[in-house]
C-alpha cells in the first residue's frame, strides 16, 4: 500500500531525475502530530472590514487572550487566540505558511481584484504544505445579481487556485451562511481545520457553515474529551484509523466489526483503550445492540461513525441481485436503520454527531460502480435529511467523501489503473486512512455543530466530479 513513486521523486538522485524529465512530483504532505504548531510560518490575512479584522485578531491574539471587541454580548465568547505571526499586507520576500482571504463583504465581482491579486503576489514563495483559505458567503437566489455573481465567483476562483498550488499546499473555503458571524464556533473550527495539518488531503473544497451552533474546545488537541464514539468497520483500514484519531482527540471508542474480523477488531479496541463489539451492521437489531453496549460499558453515546462499507463492482449490464443487494444493505440500509434506532432511543441528547462515509463515486459516478455509487449517493442524501432531526439536541449529521485512499480496498485495483488513479488529483497522490479520519474527527467534534447535513470531500481535489 506504499506509493513507491512518491518516495522516489522525493529522494536523492531520482528526485533530480524526475525534475529533469518534467515528471509529476507529488510532495510529502504535512500531517498532524500532537503538539506541533498550527502553522510553521507567518499568515497573511487579506480583505477589509470587521470580518477580516476579527479573523486577523483571532489568528494573532495570544491563547487565553481577550475576547474580540467585535463580539457582542449575545455571541459566544469564542476568540481564544492562536498566537500566529499575522500580516495584513503582503511583505516582499516573506514565505507565508497561510493566506486567508476574508471576502464576506463582497458586493460586486469588481471587489475580488484587490485581495485576490494581493494573494497572487505571495504564491510563488509559499512554504511547503501552505494553506490558502477563503471565507465568504454563499450565493443565494435572494441576493442582488451582482452580489451573487461575486460570491459564486469565489467558488470558481478557489477551485482553480487549488489546482495551481504545488508543494503539498492546499486551497479550501469556508462558506458562511448569511447572518452567521465569522466568529461563530464552526466558522472558527473550520478555518482552523483547513489551516492545520489535519486537512492534508482536503483540497479544492468549500464547506458550508449553516448556523452559529457548536462549542469550541477547552483544548484544541483534545476536542473530543469526555465523548463516547462508536465506529463501525473499525477492524482495519479507514475505520481503524478513525478509531485511532478519535481516541487521540480524547474520545472513548466503541469499535464495531463483523465477528469474522474479531482478532483485528480486538487489536483496534486494545490500541485505543476502548471496547469491541462484534456485530454485523446489517443485523435488524444492530442499532439496539450498539445502544445497549454503549449504555452498559460507557454510560452514554455521543458520536456514531458509519464507516463499514463494501464493494461488489460490476458493470450494470452484468449486475445480479447477489452483487447489488449486499452493497446497498451494508453501505446505506444499515446506517439508515441504526440512525432510526438512535433517534428514537432518547439517548442522543447532548450535541450528538453522526458522521457517515460516502465516496467521490457517489458524487461523480464511476464506471462499474453503480451499486456502490447508489449506496454512497444515498449516504449523502441520508445525512442531509437526518441532520435537521438532530438540530433540537444540538446535533448534526454529515458525511465525508473520500477519493483515492491507500487501503486494502484500493490495493486490489490492478497496478497500472491504481498508479493512474492515485495521480488524478491536485496533490498527485492517494490519501492515507488518517486523512479521512481527521475529517471525520473534525465533523464529530462539538465545535462543528454549525455544519449541518454537509458532505466534505477528502480527495486531494480529485479531477473527477465537483
Ligand atoms: P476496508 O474493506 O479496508 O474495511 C471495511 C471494514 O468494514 C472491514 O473491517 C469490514 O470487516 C467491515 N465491514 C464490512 N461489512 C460489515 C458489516 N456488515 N458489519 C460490520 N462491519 C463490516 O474498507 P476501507 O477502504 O477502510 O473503507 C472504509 C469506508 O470508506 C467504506 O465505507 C468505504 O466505502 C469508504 N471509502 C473508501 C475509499 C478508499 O479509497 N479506500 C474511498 C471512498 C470511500
Amino acid at each position: 500500500m506504499t506509493d513507491t513513486y512518491l518516495e522516489l521523486v522525493n529522494s536523492g538522485l531520482t528526485k533530480k531525475l524526475a525534475a529533469q524529465l518534467g515528471l509529476p512530483r507529488p510532495a510529502r504532505l504535512r500531517r498532524h502530530r500532537p503538539g506541533d504548531p498550527l502553522l510553521d510560518g507567518p499568515a497573511l490575512v487579506l480583505g477589509h472590514g470587521p470580518d477580516a479584522d476579527a479573523v486577523a485578531t483571532l489568528l494573532s491574539s495570544p491563547a487565553g487572550g481577550p475576547a474580540h471587541p467585535h463580539l457582542d454580548d449575545a455571541a459566544p465568547a469564542v476568540l481564544d487566540g492562536w498566537d500566529l505571526d499575522v500580516h495584513r499586507h503582503p511583505a516582499p520576500d516573506v514565505r507565508y505558511a497561510a493566506v486567508v482571504l476574508v471576502l464576506t463583504d463582497l458586493a460586486h465581482p469588481d471587489g475580488l481584484a484587490g485581495p485576490v491579486l494581493a494573494a497572487a503576489s505571495t504564491l510563488k514563495r509559499l512554504r511547503p504544505g501552505a494553506r490558502v483559505v477563503t471565507v465568504h458567503r454563499p450565493a443565494t437566489d435572494a441576493d442582488a445579481p451582482a452580489v451573487a455573481a461575486a460570491r459564486q465567483g469565489v467558488d470558481g476562483l478557489l477551485r482553480s487556485l487549488a489546482k495551481e498550488l504545488r508543494g503539498g499546499a492546499t486551497g479550501n473555503g469556508v462558506v458562511v451562511a448569511e447572518g452567521v458571524p465569522v466568529t461563530a464556533p464552526s466558522v472558527v473550527a473550520t478555518l482552523r481545520f483547513f489551516l492545520s495539518a489535519r486537512s492534508a488531503f482536503v483540497d479544492g473544497q468549500l464547506l458550508e457553515v449553516d448556523s452559529d451552533a457548536g462549542e469550541l474546545p477547552a483544548d484544541w488537541e483534545r476536542p473530543l474529551a469526555g465523548r463516547v464514539a462508536v465506529v463501525t468497520g473499525a477492524a482495519r483500514g479507514i475505520g481503524a484509523a478513525i478509531a485511532d484519531v478519535l481516541a487521540r482527540d480524547g474520545a472513548t471508542v466503541v469499535a464495531v466489526d463483523v465477528p469474522a474480523a474479531g482478532e483485528q477488531l480486538a487489536a483496534t479496541a486494545n490500541r485505543v483503550r476502548g471496547t469491541a463489539l462484534q456485530l454485523d451492521v446489517t443485523a435488524p437489531d444492530a442499532g439496539e445492540r450498539i445502544l445497549a453496549h454503549a449504555r452498559a460499558r460507557h454510560g452514554r453515546i455521543d458520536v456514531v461513525v458509519h464507516n463499514a462499507g463494501i464493494t461488489r463492482d460490476k458493470l450494470l449490464a452484468n449486475m445480479t441481485p447477489d452483487r447489488w443487494e449486499p452493497v446497498l444493505a451494508v453501505n446505506v440500509d444499515a446506517p439508515l436503520r441504526i440512525n432510526e434506532a438512535l433517534l428514537t432511543s432518547g439517548d442522543l441528547v447532548d450535541s450528538p454527531r453522526i458522521v457517515a462515509l460516502a465516496s467521490t463515486s457517489g458524487i461523480a459516478g464511476n464506471r462499474g460502480q453503480t451499486s456502490y455509487a447508489a449506496s454512497k449517493g444515498g449516504v449523502i442524501g441520508m445525512v442531509r435529511a437526518t441532520a435537521p432531526l438532530l438540530v433540537p439536541f444540538g446535533g448534526t449529521a454529515n458525511a465525508v467523501a473520500p477519493g483515492f485512499i491507500e487501503t486494502e480496498m484500493t490495493a486490489r485495483i490492478p497496478a497500472v489503473t491504481r498508479q493512474v488513479a492515485r495521480r488524478l488529483n491536485s496533490l498527485q497522490q492517494g490519501g492515507l486512512p488518517v486523512d479521512v479520519a481527521e475529517a471525520v474527527a473534525f465533523l464529530a467534534s462539538p465545535a462543528a455543530g454549525g455544519v449541518v447535513g454537509r458532505t466534505l470531500r477528502v480527495c486531494g481535489q480529485n479531477m473527477v466530479g465537483r
